[in-house]
């Protein structure tokens, strides 16, 4: 049997959770302020995931893409899939909501677009170039 105290974070409560495990299974949690916490704590004692935001270099341009993943992705999967991200340009148009990645890594989440980016080139496409960076066939897709 092992104890382990996080804080929930399903709410601005923070509420914080003593969790008493047993053979890898939550049987008890304490101090959760409503029933999200208890499954919440069951969440990230046993199969931890996060949201994961980042960006990504957009072909022609110095500003980057932010992207994000759809849903939650199990969280030993987080620097595979920011190292897929950072490997990737994408080609304008981008429209919110892309996705430029699917199955990332192999997740089943998608990696999207959280903004647009128009069409055309609005700085030369010295970026890109200077980069070297090449898009990679099947590595993105929903993109024109
Ligand atoms: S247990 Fe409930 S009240 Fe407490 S932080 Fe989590 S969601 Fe909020």
């Amino acid at each position: 049997m092992s104890e382990r105290v996080i804080t929930c974070v399903g709410c601005p409560m923070g509420c914080r959770l003593r969790v008493t495990l047993e053979g890898g299974r939550v049987t008890e949690v304490d101090g959760a302020g409503c029933g999200r916490g208890a499954v919440y704590a069951r969440q990230e004692c046993v199969c931890p995931v996060r949201m994961v935001s980042s960006l990504a270099r957009v072909r022609g341009r110095r500003a980057p893409l932010s992207v994000k993943t759809a849903r939650p992705i199990p969280k030993e999967a987080i620097f595979e899939v920011v190292r897929e991200i950072h490997g990737l340009c994408v080609t304008p148009p981008v429209r919110l909501g892309d996705v430029v990645i699917k199955d990332v890594c192999g997740t089943n989440v998608d990696v999207v677009a959280t903004m647009d980016v128009a069409s055309g080139c609005a700085h030369g496409g010295a970026f890109v170039e200077r980069q070297g960076q090449e898009l990679k066939g099947g590595r993105r897709s929903g993109i024109p």
